[in-house]
């Protein structure tokens, strides 16, 4: 490839790009931020090559990045010796947007500038971001250890398509020049840069240049300006952050440092850095952000910190230093200790990542507690008190996860559970709360899974426990069941679904009331034995309940077996699920109950309960037509 090539954007390139020119528009400085990340990390890859490779370095060990403009000719430079790309790579990683994800993210873009702008920010537009202040880009770029002659230039407006053709260029890396549009001539300052690159790019671990200016006199001392002069000075701190003491980071470099590695413009909710010693030793630091990203449910990718040894990058979401459940969780960990050419797989094996890991667990459980802890804190501000809710808000499904993941933190973790209950709406419940409020004689936490909270909420199973005055936790989570499921007891009192098995209120019936719902179970033999033959098809069992006040019947799984409801879900997520039967209560006392008996559609009205059963949790009949045929029969 000599000649020049012109080549099309993918597709959604060219549509994000149309959104970043449109939507980032209110802060477009942040493409410096992007452009020397990039320029940053093409010296963190090299870094890393060279480990196996030393010749990389072509005899130029020093990394640095160098930013500068000319005013005449209206561009704005930044310039890398870090890796640089091939032609095949100016093509690929300019001309596409490989991540994965990159169709739900765009399909998930509202029309609302604002919002969007937000979106874009979280999955990083990067290089594109030039065109925020650029119309025309022109990179020129070799890669480390290639023949000069295989340099390459690529040369784009931005609009549909791109040009490269072949270039010599002795040196390596990457530059990328930026020809500024006439509403951005403003970057043509060496002030302006040199601020822009303090507020986000200081802890950037490697040198940034900038050429050094001098005062220059006018012409018989009248006036005179700055001007630029042959000399390079570094701009930057040019030590990576978590490297420093504590001491010396001010709140705002933390939440600068956060809103780089993770795309998110919202500071984080709470941060920990700690320089951890003894058998293992690393440092760490650690966010908790205040909003979940768009794929917070991608299980598979999202895993947020970043692998350093001794200061060099080794790899992005090193998903084996903390739990799934803690993916949300963004930051560095900077081991002494690890190889050098550690691989993703040597990483799940290593005894010091498994003390990195129970560290760092232990670590966001900490933050996560002392937020909690901040909410009833007398002394604790108003934002203070406000962060956990925020936090559990965002993450708590996930964090729920952990119950079913991480058993060793099991009792830590329930702490931190909330739940909103038949008290109260919002999930504030705590196990210590529930407890703290259980009617004497109560011996279970009683609680409730359904699709939503409201569907919980209404449950006719819920009935006695409503007249009892007790308190039932109402869960709608996804993971909930499943999550619960591995959470027998708090603070050694069970945990019982409401929902499961027969009701057992032990010590809270009394004696009459025991006795009253024997003989009814007795009387009602029958009518219950009539009633199983005709719904021998949908129902393992038929009995009589006292857990029902105003309701004929509720369907309830057996006792350790999946609730109807978390069936459903499974099934709509196209997952096997065994076709267990629901048993069939029926509430002796009701109008409805005491009719079969004597009626004459018996048929018609077993099958009409048990499908307002399966209505009344937010299910649907097998056979909808049929259930409305056999009510219409008996409303004429
Ligand atoms: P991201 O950096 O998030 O992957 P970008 O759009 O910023 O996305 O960049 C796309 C790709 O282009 C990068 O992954 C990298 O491979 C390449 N690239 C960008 N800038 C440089 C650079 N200065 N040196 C080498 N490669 C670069």
């Amino acid at each position: 490839m000599t000649q020049k090539q012109t080549l099309s954007f993918q597709a959604e390139v060219a549509q994000l790009l149309h959104l970043v020119t449109h939507s980032l528009y209110s802060n477009k400085e942040i493409f410096l931020r992007e452009l020397i990340s990039n320029a940053s990390d093409a010296c963190d890859k090299l870094r890393f090559e060279a480990l196996n490779n030393n010749a990389l370095y072509e005899d130029q060990p020093g990394l640095e990045v160098r930013v500068s403009f000319d005013k005449d000719a209206k561009t704005l430079t930044i310039a890398d010796n870090g890796i640089g790309l091939s032609q095949q790579e100016a093509i690929d990683n300019l001309g596409t947007i490989a991540k994965s994800g990159t169709k739900e993210f765009m399909g998930r873009l509202s029309g609302d500038q604002k919002a969007d702008a937000q979106l874009i920010g979280q999955f990083g537009v990067g290089f594109y971001s030039g065109f925020i202040v650029a119309d025309k880009i022109a990179v020129e770029s070799r890669r480390a250890g290639v023949p000069a002659e295989e340099g390459v230039r690529w040369v784009s407006g931005g609009a549909g398509d791109f040009e490269v053709e072949t270039i010599t260029r002795e040196q390596r890396g990457t530059s990328v020049t930026l020809h500024l549009r006439d509403d951005a001539l403003d970057y043509l300052s060496t002030w302006k840069l040199k601020s822009i690159i303090s507020k986000y790019s200081d802890h950037i671990s490697l040198p940034i240049l900038m050429r050094k200016e001098e005062w220059k006199e006018g012409e018989d001392n009248k006036g005179g300006e700055m001007v630029t002069t042959d000399e390079w000075e570094t701009v930057n701190q040019a030590s990576a952050l978590w490297s420093r003491s504590k001491k010396d980071i001010t709140p705002e470099q933390y939440a600068e440092f956060y809103k780089q590695i993770s795309h998110d413009q919202q500071a984080p909710l709470a941060w920990a850095h700690n320089r951890v010693e003894g058998s293992t030793e690393y440092i760490q630091l650690l966010y908790v952000p205040a909003h979940a990203p768009f794929d917070l449910w991608n299980r598979d990718k999202a895993a947020g910190v970043k692998l350093y040894v001794k200061r060099v990058f080794i790899m992005d979401e090193a998903e084996a230093l903390l739990p799934t459940y803690l993916r949300f969780v963004k930051g560095v960990i900077d081991s002494s200790d690890l190889p050098l050419n550690v691989s993703r797989e040597l990483l799940q094996e290593s005894r010091d990542v498994k003390a990195i890991r129970d560290g760092s667990t232990k670590r966001v459980l900490g933050m996560l507690e002392d937020m909690a802890k901040a909410e009833t804190a007398e002394d604790a501000s108003e934002e203070d008190k406000g962060k956990y809710a925020k936090f559990y808000a965002e993450f708590g499904a996930v964090l729920k996860e952990g119950l079913g993941e991480d058993f060793a933190n099991h009792e830590r973790l329930a702490k931190l559970l909330r739940f909103a209950s038949t008290t109260a709406d919002t999930p504030t419940v705590s196990f210590a709360d529930y407890k703290s409020r259980m009617k004497e004689g109560q011996e279970a936490i009683y609680y409730i899974t359904g699709e939503t909270l409201a569907a919980a909420k209404n449950s006719p199973q819920l009935e006695v426990f409503r007249k009892k005055g007790i308190e039932v936790l109402l869960m709608a989570d996804r993971v909930d069941e499943w999550a619960l499921s591995h959470l027998n007891e708090f603070d050694g009192t069970p945990l019982q679904s409401v929902a499961k098995g027969a009701v057992d209120l032990g010590s809270l019936q009394d004696e009459a009331e025991k006795k009253a719902a024997e003989e009814a179970a007795e009387v009602f033999k029958p009518v219950l034995d009539k009633l199983k033959e005709a719904l021998k098809d949908k129902a393992q069992d038929v009995r009589v309940t006292s857990r029902l006040v105003d309701s004929p019947a509720c369907l309830v799984a057996s006792d350790g077996g999946m609730s109807t409801q978390l069936a459903r879900m499974l099934k709509q997520a196209g997952q096997k699920v065994p076709d267990i039967l629901p048993v069939l209560e029926v509430n002796a006392d009701h109008a409805l109950v005491k009719k079969l008996e004597s009626s004459e559609h018996f048929d018609d009205l077993a099958h009409i309960l048990f499908d307002q059963a399966l209505l009344a949790e937010g299910g649907l009949p097998a056979d909808p037509a049929a259930y409305v045929k056999r009510v219409n029969a008996l409303l004429v």
